[in-house]
């Protein structure tokens, strides 16, 4: 737009963290992903610049809780626990978990990773998903700065098994043909949740978020991005 408020607009400090594919990952160095694609839609109809920035999970969430970051977003999903220390724009998108696990390991539900070596990405629902099986910070839990460290460590056999979210599961497994991973689902382990856009405590751009969040799914844009990541 071109009145004097958009102008005033300042330009935003945006986070994302890449090992999050199909949402937010690299791409010979680019940054992109369904998440990227509907932050440039947002923003751009909120009337915002922005610049984005690729860190890792911690400092994504340490930059948007001490007002370093405006935003961040990468599949972050929305709860009680966090809205203590962050806001969150409405959600844009329905997810859960799912188990990943090498061909041959014997894992038909969520109860059967009770007793083995289980992968997570710290301090995400993942991991408090698989603390509520196992038990918090139980030996057999190890943690992963990322994602992608997180499969990658399922793969090399440190652990027997891997829980994130289903969409990343699914392309994860989708992407490596050969790498003889098998995934279930488990809606009575697992609950559904929502990604939303994680801002600082009392942000004063949530408004305007979710104003502009709205009119893409009113407009149909939201739709377009969805079938491009999604279906084919
Ligand atoms: N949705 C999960 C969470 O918010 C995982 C997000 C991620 O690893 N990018 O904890």
């Amino acid at each position: 737009g071109t009145n004097a408020s958009d102008t005033d607009k300042p330009t935003l400090n945006v986070v994302t963290e890449t090992s999050f594919m199909p949402f937010s990952y690299l791409d010979k160095g680019e940054i992109v992903g369904f998440d990227i694609d509907l932050l440039d839609a947002v923003m751009k109809e909120a009337g915002y610049e922005y610049k984005l920035d690729n860190v890792s999970w911690d400092s994504m969430l340490l930059s948007v809780e001490e007002g370093n970051a405006d935003l961040a977003i990468a599949g972050i999903t929305v709860n009680e626990d966090r809205k203590q220390s962050y806001d969150f724009s409405s959600p844009y998108f329905e997810s859960t978990h799912k188990i990943v696990f090498r061909e041959g390991t014997d894992i038909t539900s969520g109860e059967d990773i009770k007793d083995i070596k289980v992968g997570v990405q710290g301090g995400t629902t993942g991991e408090a998903a698989v603390e509520k099986i196992l038990g918090k910070n139980h030996e057999n839990i190890s943690k992963y700065e990322s994602n992608t460290l997180t499969l990658m460590s399922l793969q090399s056999g440190d652990v027997e098994a891997a829980v994130t979210d289903n969409v990343v599961a699914d392309a994860y497994v989708a992407n490596n043909p050969e790498s003889g991973l098998e995934m279930i689902a488990d809606p009575e382990t697992f609950e559904s949740e929502f990604y939303g856009m994680l801002l600082p405590k009392d942000s004063e751009i949530e408004t305007d978020i979710d104003a502009a969040l709205q009119a893409i799914i009113d407009n149909g844009t939201y739709s377009e991005i969805y079938e491009k990541w999604f279906e084919v």
